[in-house]
C-alpha cells in the first residue's frame, strides 16, 4: 500500500557547529559544489565533522547539469556547461585546507563531452593524491555508457573506492533511471573494475519504489557475482512533486534485515543500511572500520 506521510524516523536534525561553518567558508572560496549541501543531506552534521573517523564531504564535478534525466534526481537536465579546467586544483586545494581524510567525488553525466568527462575525473583524483597521497579518495562515476577505456582512465589516476550506483531492481530501472543506463551496463562498469584493478568497488541501492524482496536479493546476488565490495541502501525521497511517487517508506528494520543478509549471508566487505543512508554516508569511517576488522 502507498504511504504519503513521512513517518518519524526520516525526521531530519539540521548540521550545525564551528567545523560545519569553517567547510562551508572554505567551498564558497572557490566557488565549489558538494551534494552534501545541493541535497541539504541530513547527515552533514556526522560526515563532515568525523565524529567517530575520518570526515568524509562529497564533491560535485562538472557542473550541475546533467546530460541525462533521471526520473528520481533533482539535478537540471540540459544546458550543459563548458568543464573548469581549475576545478581539480580548486578540489584539491579545499580538501587539503579542510583537512578532510576521505574524499568522495562525484559528477553528473556529461554524455556530450568526447571522452564524457573521465579525464576531468582523473585529472582530480590526481591532484588530491599528489597533494597528500594519504587522503583516501572515492569516486562514484558514471556509467560512461559502459566504454571500458573510459572507465580505466578513472582505474589509472588510483582512488580507492570505485563506485556506480545501480540505484534499483532490474525491473524497475526504467522509468526510474534516464533510458540511456541500465541494469547489465552498470554491473559491467563495477564488474570492469574488480577485473582490472584491485580497487574496492561499492554501488546503491534505493528502496521505496516498488520493489519486491526477491528482486533485491536477486540484485545482490549479481553484485556479488561482479565481485563488488561495498553495497549502501537508504529510501528514496520524492525531490519534488514532479518526481517519482514514493511508493513505500520502507521500516528501519527491514533496512537492518538487508544489511545482515548482504554481510552475513552474501558477504560483503559492509553494508551501509538504513532510511537516510546516502551513498557516501559517513564513507571514510565505515570504510575505514571494515578495512581494520
Ligand atoms: Fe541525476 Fe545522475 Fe541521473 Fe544525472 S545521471 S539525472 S545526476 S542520477
Ligand atoms: Fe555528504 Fe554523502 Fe555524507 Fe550526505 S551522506 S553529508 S552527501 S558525504
Amino acid at each position: 500500500m502507498r504511504t504519503r506521510r513521512k513517518p518519524d524516523w526520516l525526521k531530519m536534525r539540521p548540521p550545525s557547529g564551528r567545523r560545519f561553518t569553517d567547510i562551508k567558508a572554505s567551498l564558497r572560496d572557490r566557488n565549489l559544489n558538494t551534494v552534501c549541501e545541493e541535497a541539504n543531506c541530513p547527515n552533514m552534521g556526522e560526515c563532515w565533522s568525523g565524529r567517530d573517523g575520518p570526515g568524509t564531504a562529497t564533491f560535485m564535478l562538472m557542473g550541475d547539469r546533467c546530460s541525462r534525466g533521471c526520473n528520481f534526481c533533482d539535478v537540471q537536465t540540459g544546458g550543459m556547461e563548458p568543464l573548469d579546467p581549475d576545478e581539480p586544483r580548486n578540489v584539491a586545494d579545499a580538501v587539503a585546507e579542510i583537512g578532510l581524510d576521505y574524499v568522495v567525488l562525484t559528477s553528473v553525466d556529461r554524455d556530450d563531452l568526447p571522452d564524457q568527462g573521465a579525464g576531468h575525473f582523473a585529472q582530480t583524483i590526481r591532484e588530491i593524491k599528489r597533494r597528500d597521497p594519504g587522503v583516501l579518495v572515492e569516486v562514484l562515476i558514471p556509467d560512461f555508457q559502459g566504454e571500458p577505456e573510459l572507465v580505466q582512465k578513472i582505474v589509472d589516476a588510483g582512488p580507492d573506492v570505485i563506485a556506480h550506483n545501480i540505484e534499483t531492481v532490474e525491473r524497475l530501472q526504467w522509468p526510474i533511471r534516464d533510458r540511456r543506463a541500465g541494469y547489465e551496463q552498470s554491473l559491467s562498469v563495477l564488474q570492469y573494475v574488480t577485473d582490472n584493478s584491485d580497487i574496492h568497488t561499492k554501488t546503491s541501492i534505493m528502496l521505496g519504489l516498488g520493489e519486491h524482496a526477491h528482486e533485491v536479493y536477486q540484485t545482490l546476488s549479481d553484485l556479488r557475482e561482479a565481485d563488488v565490495d561495498i553495497v549502501t541502501f537508504g529510501q528514496y525521497l520524492q525531490p519534488s512533486r514532479t518526481h517519482l511517487d514514493v511508493f513505500e517508506y520502507v521500516h528501519p528494520d527491514v533496512f537492518e534485515t538487508w544489511r545482515r543478509v548482504a554481510e552475513d549471508e552474501l558477504d560483503f566487505l559492509y553494508c551501509a543500511s538504513g532510511p537516510m543512508v546516502r551513498s557516501s554516508y559517513k564513507a571514510g569511517e565505515l570504510f575505514v572500520d571494515a578495512l581494520l576488522r
